[in-house]
């Protein structure tokens, strides 16, 4: 079963992001310059080339994958909790190619912004904070082991 922990909605916020900044860093740090300690993020936009991880779930190490092309955020969904006493975003994000077809992983850097609409939800209560997990060997929220 799945161990769960409650938090009452917050403050919500619509961010911009910086033309050409790192779409994984611009997001993590108007986080922490806005002390969410967890929450939700989504964004929509642009971007000017990306970086995705695939995790390869035998060698426990991710794959990366890099697009240099003009792509469409379709889709970014992530969560705000805190690694080594700093926020950590983890992100998922789906690209739409020219052709409309789509590509997408966990966001990695260098991913670079050409426009960026946030929708950022903090979360109040007890920061998730993430530790090593053996069986997977990715940092995940220990309180919910
Ligand atoms: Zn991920």
């Amino acid at each position: 079963m799945a161990k769960s922990r409650q938090y009452e909605f917050g403050r919500v916020f619509l961010a911009r992001l910086p033309h050409k900044g790192d779409l994984l860093e611009s997001i993590t740090m108007f986080c922490a310059d806005s002390e969410l300690g967890a929450g939700f993020v989504s964004a929509i936009g642009a971007v000017q080339s990306a970086t995705v991880g695939y995790y390869d779930q035998k060698a426990h190490e991710y794959r990366t994958i890099s697009f240099h092309e003009p792509m469409e955020i379709a889709s970014l969904a992530g969560n705000l909790s805190v690694k080594d006493g700093q926020p950590m975003l983890h992100a998922h994000v789906v690209f739409s190619r020219e052709n409309g077809k789509a590509v997408g992983g966990h966001l990695m850097s260098p991913t670079v912004v050409f426009a960026g609409e946030v929708f950022a939800v903090e979360l109040c209560g007890e920061p998730l904070v993430r530790e090593f997990d053996e069986p997977t060997g990715l940092p995940l929220w220990a309180a919910l082991r």
